[in-house]
């Protein structure tokens, strides 16, 4: 994983590998500036050569990959076309937490109710006394938007970064209807089949038209066979299960499904209605490319069937970070076997002093500050135990105690009960958890086994 490196006055160069930084850190040339991401300052020198650096985002619901690439050109010595070459520098995945988020808000829409529907005073719902600007979004969503642009201008801060790309749609629409309009991949169509797979996955909700199974693999069906002059047109196009596929074979439609006419007529007309352009786009991920054109960079937007083509061409393994390596147009990826940061936000506590058991009666209460013998929930700590059952060296986020009896969540699990005079400080909390993932192969390899 690279390192990021800042100059004297905390300008940011570029990221150096961690043998380099480790040298730098030995020689007392440098100092760490942080621990996740890894950054180091050095204390000699004053601005350096720059390379184009491109931050590549892939915006999920849960997940969204992030990936530092340089980008460099090259001549294929065969074709003498010119290729777009990535070299990975950094990738991580930010979980985000929307879930939290809702199920918080729907609790308190829970109590407020049960308050009011108690034996009380009358008090009047308030539900329609509040004005939503324009483009509000959900707070889950504002959420999910709010911490993705937190991290691209986090790591602004820490490289020197010159383009953005964000993949915007699932497919693209242009490359369904006129197949001739632009790139050689269009006209390939090659890149066209994997628009119409990301299309037909939205259109049919990822289910098989027939039997309804979800999960499973998935293939494109003809609701009219190719063998009875049925076309490739999207509108007789659906998605099948293997099974369902090889039992309706080449018949009929009308002949396959006779016995359940409700569903057939549900599949004819689901099949002519046109997807509307915005099942295919979210709003998140529009409101995300307005954000990220303010901060002035070039933006470049792919769709989700052009990341699936590149992966798929270049034999990537599915990972959010290598998904977003891959969004938009780029020939090669080099270096992309490189472990990921994996992120979390975490949020920074509650506002709430109170803790409630499922039916809302207190159970406890929260002490008003946040801060014991100088360290608070959230802070990245590395404690060293000398003696005791608990004897040995955790290092994780720590959640603070009024008796300075902490519990540190580390990588093999929580431990309780650390003293506040065991611990020191790695990190700051600041609303994310870090935790390092294997190499995208590794990975690859434990999943198999
Ligand atoms: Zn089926």
């Amino acid at each position: 994983m690279a390192v990021f490196v800042l100059d004297r006055q905390k300008t940011p160069l570029m990221p150096c590998t961690e043998k380099r930084a480790r040298l730098l850190l030995e020689r007392g040339r440098a100092v760490v500036v942080r621990l996740a991401p890894f950054t180091i300052r050095l204390k000699d020198r004053i601005g350096g050569a720059i390379q184009p650096l491109r931050l590549k985002l892939d915006p999920g619901s849960r997940v969204t990959g992030l990936a530092l690439v340089r980008e460099s050109e090259a001549r294929d010595p065969e074709t003498g076309l010119v290729e777009r070459l990535e070299h990975g520098l950094w990738f991580g995945e930010l979980a985000h937490r929307g879930q939290v988020i809702r199920e918080a808000l729907t609790l308190r829409c829970q109590y407020r109710r049960a308050r009011r529907a108690r034996k009380t005073r009358y008090r009047a719902p308030r539900f329609l006394n509040r004005t939503r600007r324009a483009g509000w979004l959900p707070p889950s969503l504002q959420h999910r938007l709010d911490t993705t642009l937190n991290w691209v201008q986090r790591l602004r801060r820490l490289a020197p970064i010159t383009a953005l790309s964000q993949e915007l749609v699932r497919f693209d629409t242009q490359a369904l209807q006129s197949p001739e309009i632009s790139g050689v991949e269009y006209q390939h169509g090659e890149l066209a089949g994997y628009e119409v797979r990301e299309y037909l996955l939205e259109k049919w909700h990822r289910t098989c038209a027939y039997c309804g199974a979800t999960h499973v693999p998935l293939e494109i069906e003809h609701i009219v066979p190719r063998a009875r002059g049925g076309s490739d047109r999207v509108s007789n196009l659906t998605l099948a299960c293997r099974p369902c596929n090889e039992r309706k074979s080449h018949r009929p439609i009308e002949d396959f499904l006779q016995r359940q006419p409700a569903l057939l007529h549900q599949i004819q007309a689901q099949a002519q209605a046109p997807l509307k352009d915005a099942a295919a786009v979210n709003a998140t991920r529009w409101a995300l490319l307005n954000a990220l054109k303010t901060t002035g960079l070039p933006v470049e937007t792919g769709s989700g069937g052009r990341t699936k083509f590149n992966r798929t061409r270049l034999n990537l393994p599915k990972t959010h970070a290598l998904d977003a390596a891959c969004v938009g147009a780029v020939d090669q990826v080099r270096d992309w076997n490189r472990p990921v940061l994996a992120i979390r936000a975490t949020g920074r506590g509650a506002y709430s002093r109170t803790r409630t058991f499922n039916n809302g009666f207190p159970r406890g209460y929260l002490i008003r500050h946040k801060r014991v013998h100088g360290f608070q929930t959230g802070d990245w700590v590395r404690a060293e135990v000398p003696k005791g059952k608990k004897a040995g060296v955790h290092v994780g986020r720590v959640a603070v105690r009024r008796t300075g009896s902490f519990n540190i969540q580390a990588q093999a699990g929580t431990v309780q009960g650390i003293s506040y005079r065991h611990c020191r400080l790695l990190q700051r909390a600041d609303g994310y958890g870090y935790s390092f993932q294997l190499k995208p192969e590794m990975e690859a390899a434990r999943r198999a086994a």
